[in-house]
């Protein structure tokens, strides 16, 4: 049997707080060589959030580059919310802190980001869930909530 083939070229949408900025608005480890990364393997990196456009946080930690589009987050009704979003730009994977978000759009769950935490590697995770969903489909880690696309 012919393995099956999966979506190499992912839309990923992040949200900002707790997510990838802590409460004093630092970056949370890891986030910079994650867009790299997803870049890299020519992912689109989307940055959403419940609390307006966030270009400004972007730019203070020099990220705006990896950036396809900021976007307002909705923050009920996901699916349909999401159907005004033009289909290229559709979110194949969403990172987000909220389980309820996660679960209605299929993507990883994070750990809260509040304080500065040199110690957290929880985007080196979300790196290598997107990884395995993009090679097998699927991940077995308990942060992945399947996405309707796999
Ligand atoms: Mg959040």
């Amino acid at each position: 049997m012919a393995p099956r083939k999966h979506k190499r070229t992912l839309n990923i949408y992040f949200d900002t707080d707790y997510t990838i900025i802590g409460v004093d608005g630092s970056l949370r480890p890891g986030a910079r060589k994650l867009f790299n990364n997803l870049i890299q393997s020519g992912d689109h990196i989307f940055i959403w959030s419940g609390n307006g456009i966030r270009w400004k946080d972007l730019d203070r930690h020099k990220l705006s580059h990896f950036v396809t589009e900021c976007l307002e987050k909705p923050l009920a009704n996901f699916q349909s919310a999401t159907e005004e979003i033009p289909k290229n730009s559709k979110p194949d994977l969403v990172i987000d802190d909220n389980l309820e978000i996660v679960a209605a759009l299929g993507g990883v769950w994070v750990n809260r980001y509040y304080f500065p935490n040199l110690e957290d590697n929880e985007l080196d995770i979300v790196g290598e869930i997107i990884e395995e969903v993009k090679s097998r489909g699927i991940s077995l880690n308990p942060r992945y909530r399947k996405t309707p696309i796999f």
